[in-house]
């Protein structure tokens, strides 16, 4: 009979099986619990625990660990992502921002944006990567500098003009 508490879940590193290993006699038996795979690092397991138990739900609670999706993590707090937002917003536009001197100077100390003198802010690249990320576009990095990005932009305009003048 399996019980629910017997069930492994997958390898937290590669989604394979997990695997119960055993060692030793009597009083010293250990137990542990690694991937099936053993080219998988989860497979180097090591034999800690003096029931199976233990070892299972150490196991399990790694691998449910490694099941949350990364958004379930912002990198800003909420308040702090709004101001961001809001900042972006209105700067765009050319007004001045409005989220008040505390809050961009909060915003600044966080790094997503960066003090230009004279109570001018920019947003870093940071910034705009925290941005992307909280409206789920999906920001690739490592992160870019502003010239690399228009650089990447323009060399991917260049390739899409050129690409339909020759198709
Ligand atoms: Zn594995």
């Amino acid at each position: 009979m399996t019980t629910k508490t017997d069930e492994l879940k997958p390898c937290p590193f590669c989604g394979g099986p997990g695997d119960r290993q055993s060692g030793g006699d009597g009083e010293s038996r250990r137990y542990g619990c690694s991937c099936a795979n053993w080219k998988c690092v989860g497979h180097a397991s090591a034999l800690f625990h003096k029931n199976q138990q233990d070892a299972v739900d150490e196991w399990n609670r790694r691998a449910a660990l490694q099941e949350q999706p990364n958004d379930a993590s912002p990198f800003l707090q909420e308040d702090d992502q709004h101001d961001l937002h809001r900042f972006i917003e209105t700067t765009e536009d050319g007004q001045g921002y409005d989220v008040g001197k505390d809050r961009i100077k909060r915003l600044a100390e966080l790094g997503v944006v960066s003090n230009q003198g004279f109570g001018r802010y920019s947003v870093t690249m940071f910034g705009y990567w925290c941005h992307e990320r909280y409206w789920h576009q999906n920001p690739s990095l490592p992160l870019k500098t502003i010239d690399e990005y228009n650089a990447e932009a323009t060399e991917n305009a260049r390739r899409r003009i050129g690409g339909e003048g020759n198709g």
